[in-house]
């Protein structure tokens, strides 16, 4: 098994990568730049390189997690932005290695009129990977909660329905999951076999590993440890954690880092639990 958390990249991205080591991580996520600014960042591509090579030497696995404001469905002063920073973000993360860039599904923009939503999200994923020829994927990740993008048949739809579909994967979230109800954590095995019918699983390339701190069906996006303050139980992810179809992908934790036990713990925890120990 495949586990890791999220990283700083204080000390850059060679140091992210370092630091997901050395808590013990064979995977890592981290902001390509500043997580609250959509701002195109000039990067050091010598370090960047030096991720590359350290996660080769390494067997790490990473992706990048897009800053806070990016959003499928931006205001028309923002599309622009968005675009080029998703560029850049996509850039950031073949210079470093990773697999791709996680981006949230889009949000309702009308209520009267939900598919012009969806229209504006799949204009916005053509207008980025239409300049995109790199090989790292946009990552579409399930929500919480609301209206859109909690089913797996939207982000099924969203994928094929773009002109670029081999460059878009999806990024599962199991605290998302279970707070919007699409997993309640008895379902486990409708959802592993809906998922496969439609082609979803197949192009899953990373996990968001977290538990949730409020009940399924509360729409409420707010992450646990996995072992403790969490509504969804150890056994309850069983079914997920040893499906043979997710055996060779990253979960990466989202947990929160002051609730009294750090990544470094949780990642030992899971290593018992799941498997997956790591010879450093
Ligand atoms: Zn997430």
């Amino acid at each position: 098994m495949i586990f890791g958390c999220h990283v700083s990249i204080k000390e850059g991205y060679l140091g992210a990568a370092k630091l997901a080591y050395k808590k013990g991580a064979s995977a890592f996520q981290f902001f390509p730049k500043n997580p609250r600014s959509l701002v195109v960042k000039e990067f050091d591509h010598l370090d960047a390189l030096g991720c590359k090579e350290f996660c080769e030497k390494y067997q790490l696995q990473s992706i990048i997690h897009t800053p806070y404001p990016t959003s499928l469905t931006p205001t028309v002063d923002k599309r622009n932005l968005t675009i080029q920073s998703i560029i850049n973000d996509l850039s950031i993360a073949d210079a470093c290695g990773a697999i791709g860039v996680v981006v949230h599904f889009g949000s309702p923009i009308d209520t009267t009129n939900p598919l012009e939503s969806y229209h504006l999200m799949i204009d916005m994923l053509n207008s980025v990977l239409e300049q995109w020829d790199g090989q790292a994927l946009i990552l579409l990740e399930n929500i919480a909660g609301g209206s859109m993008g909690v089913t797996l048949e939207e982000h099924v739809q969203v994928r094929s329905l773009s002109l670029f579909p081999e460059k878009i994967g999806f990024c599962f979230d199991t605290c998302h999951a279970f707070a919007s109800g699409l997993w309640n954590g008895e379902n486990t095995k409708e959802l592993l076999q809906k998922g496969t019918t439609l082609n979803y699983w197949s192009e899953v390339k990373a996990f968001h590993l977290n538990n949730s701190k409020y009940n399924t069906g509360s729409g409420k996006d707010r992450h646990a440890n996995i072992f403790q303050n969490g509504f969804i139980k150890e056994t309850e992810f069983d079914d997920l954690l040893t499906s043979p179809m997710f055996q060779h992908l990253p979960f990466i934790l989202e947990t929160p880092k002051d609730d009294g036990i750090s990544y470094e713990e949780e990642l030992v925890q899971l290593q018992q639990r799941w498997g997956g120990l790591k010879e450093h």
